[in-house]
């Protein structure tokens, strides 16, 4: 009996096999994820040799000898090359089986690898089996009959899916959507099927869904919403500037022109725009100006919020504390703690907070809960540890567990996760048992606790 709950794919996981400093995480015989964050098992002259030699040496591993995987891109971060290849199978995309690889540039070699490929696809239907997407277009829109003015399909692709899972279901209906039509479909049977998984755009009101539908049987399988939240692209520090170069003379005191360089390309998701305007607030976090200083929270007209650092552009601090703290609380609720999910809520989140002073703060009595992130010495909204660090203080008053705050021992935990949090964006393996690498001014870290 697996002592480990399913993951999100819906696998039993399994325990990490820890040689030092590597992990391995093995399903069913296949290697599923690769990790070495040190890079020291797979190098080569290049990353992109040290990817190849990982696939030609561990491909019995990866299970991948009778898989058609094909390189879909490749990208290079600053310090990573990343390649990404795509599962066909009858020359058709299979949806959500990639493998994934990750090199670091600095030492050519791999760190980590994830292996989405499906390696059992007999019983799959041939191709021409396929009914063509004009025959089922009444099934494919009839879910949308009562609730739109209009409905049209905007693409759509022929593909082979895995049936293992369903989109996650809001707790109430959205105003574009309900709960009733976000539940359309069938119960996921685990079976290979070809699809027709096509988009669909409807009007009065506007939103995009996506709806798949068994091309052999015409049954529709799900509907999934993909209008109502915007992928926001922003710069954000990964995890921190001392963290990824183990440069200590960096701070809050360097200029934006050397902390530029520790920018990088992320993404989060936001609300859809209001009145055309993007802002850094969605789910879970709502960057907001509640506190002293007065100062204009990011607004932009596409859901784009890439700043220089501070000291050049304070907008920053808002969008490496929403890039952190909202991909943390998702994180969270992936462990599906009933009642921690119950009792989340959208908090009110003020980067450039408490008049300037080096300090910050969680306010879980007020409605909603609100942080406040001080901008002295190191602003504490450009590391991570004191962002996550408030949050965890919240994630107390969530549970209903709440210790008194920082004169107790909830103060502890709340810099333990965070490091251990961190720990997994630290590719460079930096400082990984210092509180707040970058924010690690002797005399700044009081962070009393109101609650
Ligand atoms: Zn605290």
């Amino acid at each position: 009996m697996s002592e480990n709950g399913p993951d999100i794919q819906g696998n039993e996981t399994e325990a990490l096999r820890i040689v030092p400093d590597v992990g391995e995480r093995v399903h069913d015989g296949v290697l599923r994820e690769f990790t070495d964050p040190g890079g020291s098992l797979y190098r080569a002259e290049s990353p992109r040799a040290a990817i190849d030699r990982f696939v030609a040496q561990r491909g019995g591993d990866l299970k991948t000898g009778g898989v058609d995987l094909r390189e879909v891109d490749s990208a290079e971060g600053i310090g990573t090359l990343r390649v990404r290849y795509r599962q066909f199978h009858n020359d058709l995309p299979v949806i959500g089986a990639t493998l994934q690889a990750v090199a670091s540039l600095r030492t050519a070699s791999v760190v980590k690898v994830s292996n989405g490929a499906d390696q059992d696809l007999t019983g799959a239907p041939a191709p021409d089996l396929a009914r063509p997407l004009d025959d089922l277009r009444d099934t494919v829109l009839a879910p949308f009959g009562a609730d739109f003015d209009s409905v049209e399909i905007l693409d759509s692709q022929l593909a082979y899916l895995r049936d293992a899972g369903r989109p996650t279901l809001p707790e109430a209906d959205y105003p574009t959507a309900s709960v009733a039509l976000l539940s359309y479909g069938t119960a996921p049977d685990g079976a290979v099927h070809l699809v027709h998984d096509v988009k669909v755009q409807t009007g009065g009101p506007f939103e995009v869904f996506r709806v798949v539908v068994d091309a052999v049987s015409g049954t529709v399988l799900f509907v999934e919403l993909l209008g109502k939240y915007v992928t926001a692209n922003l710069q954000a520090f990964m995890p921190d500037p001392v963290s990824e170069s183990d440069d200590g003379t960096l701070s809050g005191g360097s200029s934006a022109a050397t902390l530029d360089a520790f920018r990088h390309a992320v993404q989060a998701e936001v609300d859809a725009a209001a009145n055309g305007t993007f802002r850094l607030r969605g789910d879970w976090f709502n960057c907001n100006d509640w506190d002293s200083p007065t100062f204009a929270q990011p607004a932009e007209a596409s859901a784009n919020f890439n700043y220089q650092t501070f000291p050049a552009d304070r907008r920053f601090l808002s969008a490496n504390a929403y890039f952190w703290l909202d991909g943390f609380a998702r994180y969270l609720r992936t462990f599906n703690n009933s009642t921690l999910n119950a009792n989340m809520v959208r908090v009110d989140v003020d980067a450039q907070g408490f008049s300037g002073a080096d300090n910050s703060q969680w306010q879980g009595a007020v409605t909603p809960p609100r942080i406040r992130f001080g901008e002295g010495g190191a602003p504490d909204a450009s590391d991570v540890g004191v962002i996550v660090h408030e949050y965890v203080h919240g994630v107390f008053d969530f549970l209903g567990s709440e210790h008194g705050g920082s004169g107790s021992y909830e103060h502890s935990f709340c810099d333990a996760v965070p490091a251990i949090y961190r720990d997994r964006f630290n590719v460079n393996q930096h400082r990984r048992t210092e509180t707040f690498p970058f924010d690690n001014y002797a005399d700044s870290l009081v962070m009393p606790n109101s609650a």
